[in-house]
């Protein structure tokens, strides 16, 4: 794939002030950069100017039709700043001749150690006490948690993050238990065992989602697989909102099936996340009735969110593009797509 230098810049979809920051500062090939605020989707790849290369984000759209208009608009590669390629069309990329690369591990750690944190607030209730020493309210009452040490932690998921999630709760003295479709005898050797899906719904005191979405994990927690599990299971999704059936959890919740609720992404999250709507009125119903529980925390996919992912973030996806525009392919291949 030869680039006419006139050609040799990027559109960026859904930036953030610090996306602009940790591009501009990585860029070492020279490319021209275009940032835009907004979503990619069917009204905006009008933006594009003589950009043979767009950068997007996790809630960018990118299906079919986006990518019929982007090979119009002459654009070659779909370069994605994130591990998760669910919102990509890959047949449809094919189809129109677009490559498609992604960051496939920029810093696992991150979002595992975000996961822990999840735990520990949702458990030790950090972020009430804060609150409340500040108003003067030194009382316990409330505040009471349970120790780690000793519970049965159930990961779903152990590529990456899976791995270095299952890492810390060893650290804490956990049992790990993990389901994935493929087993990792380098884990089992640590201590982990890798059972059936069943068995992390029965026996998981907390369940951890670090599976990608996909037809078999869509509403992986579902009404079915919450009625087997513990009461006052913790569960923490930090991997795709569209694993979580919501209706089904908020009913786990009203009832106290389900006693603590962590969350990092949600299905309905391209129209709230990233954005401040403190002023607005939110029409999101399942969020607004989520967050109402003293027993949900929500993060606004914010688990990647560490400098030195931010990092690598920038050197993988500009490596990946000047891979693809020198030698038409990328020596990760777990980096290309299509
Ligand atoms: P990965 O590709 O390294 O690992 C995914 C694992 O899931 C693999 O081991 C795979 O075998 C397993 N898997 C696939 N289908 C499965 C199934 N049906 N049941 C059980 N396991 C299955 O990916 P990763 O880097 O560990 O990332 C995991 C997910 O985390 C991504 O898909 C992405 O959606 C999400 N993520 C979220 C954030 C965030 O900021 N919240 C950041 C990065 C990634």
């Amino acid at each position: 794939m030869t680039l006419a230098a006139e050609t040799n810049k990027i559109t960026f979809f859904s930036t953030q002030p610090y996306d602009k920051v940790f591009f501009n500062k990585y860029n070492e090939f020279g490319f021209e950069l275009d940032f835009y605020e907004t979503q990619l989707n069917q009204q905006t790849v009008i933006l594009i100017e003589n950009a043979s290369i767009v950068c997007v984000f996790v809630n960018d759209i990118v299906n079919e039709a986006v990518i019929k208009q982007l090979a119009e608009k002459n654009v070659k590669i779909i370069a994605l700043r994130c591990a998760g390629f669910n919102n990509v069309d890959l047949e449809a990329a094919k189809k129109y001749n677009l490559k498609v690369c992604r960051v496939p591990a920029y810093s696992p750690q991150a979002v595992a150690e975000h996961a822990m944190a999840m735990i520990l607030t949702l458990n030790r209730k950090t972020h009430k006490a804060y609150n409340r020493v500040r108003e003067q309210n030194f009382s316990l009452n409330g505040l009471l948690g349970f120790d780690l040490f000793g519970k049965t932690i159930g990961i779903i998921g152990t590529g990456n993050i899976g791995k270095a999630f299952a890492k810390i709760a060893l650290g804490f003295g956990c049992k790990v238990l993990a389901y994935d479709i493929v087993t990792n005898p380098e884990m089992e050797k640590d201590g982990v065992e890798f059972v059936s899906l069943e068995t992390i719904f029965k026996s998981g005191d907390i369940i951890s989602l670090h599976c990608p979405l996909n037809e078999q994990t869509k509403h992986i927690i579902n009404e079915k697989s919450i009625a087997l599990m513990e009461e006052h299971v913790m569960i923490i999704n930090t991997s795709r909102g569209g694993l979580i059936e919501t209706a089904s959890v908020i009913e786990g919740l009203k009832e106290g099936k389900i006693g603590y609720l962590g969350i990092d992404v949600y299905e309905q999250e391209e129209k709230l996340f990233f954005k401040d709507l403190s002023e607005d009125i939110i029409q999101d119903d399942a969020i607004q009735r989520l967050m109402s529980f003293p027993n949900v925390l929500v993060t606004a996919h914010q688990a990647f969110f560490t400098t030195e992912a931010l990092t690598q973030i920038a050197l993988v996806t500009f490596g990946n593009i000047k891979s693809l525009l020198s030698e038409n392919d990328i020596e990760n291949k777990r980096a290309l797509l299509v």
